[in-house]
């Protein structure tokens, strides 16, 4: 099955920048399915749950500062072959890297150097699971069944015929 969902954050940057509708919008314009979405603040074990890969590392406390300083807009997003679609959509970490037409790229200039050097974390304004494996565990952590709907979309007509 090619249908694949997967998880994307509007990070705290992100809605206080009020950009979320305009990022929302870009999944919408390529097809994408939103199946799931509530606005949740994040606190420390819940931030260390979600981001379990990075407790160890350095920049570990700016992220957590940072995903905890405001409610994030959280999402599971499906279409055809979704999470690898998202990322690139998403496009690389650090914003000064990411390239144009990606939403980081487009809505933000930042660098590892200047964060690292101010001790905070990259502001990315999103977050979207990296491969299916993280998209597995990434979904059910932040939606249950009940909170995940099927439905028609107006592409499905070309989507799935
Ligand atoms: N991050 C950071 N400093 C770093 C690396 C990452 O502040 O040196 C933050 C950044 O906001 C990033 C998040 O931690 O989005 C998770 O890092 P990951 O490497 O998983 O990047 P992503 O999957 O979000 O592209
Ligand atoms: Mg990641």
């Amino acid at each position: 099955m090619m249908i694949e969902r997967t998880l994307v954050l509007i990070k705290p940057d992100g809605v206080q920048r009020a950009v979320a509708g305009r990022i929302i919008s870009r999944f919408e314009d390529v097809g994408l399915k939103l199946v799931a979405m509530k606005m949740v603040w994040v606190d420390e074990d819940f931030s260390k749950k979600h981001y379990a890969e990075h407790i160890e590392k350095p920049f570990y406390k700016g992220l957590e500062s940072m995903i905890t300083m405001g409610p994030v807009i959280a999402m599971t997003i499906e279409g055809v072959e979704a999470i690898a679609l998202v990322r690139k959509m998403v496009g690389a970490t650090e914003p000064k890297s990411s390239a144009p037409g990606t939403i980081r790229g487009d809505f933000a200039h930042v660098s590892y150097g200047y964060a690292d050097e101010k001790g905070i974390g990259v502001k990315n304004l999103i977050h979207a699971s990296a491969d299916k494996k993280d998209a597995e565990i990434e979904v059910p952590l932040w939606f249950n069944d009940k909170e995940i709907h099927s439905y028609k979309t107006v592409h499905d007509a070309h989507i799935l015929e």
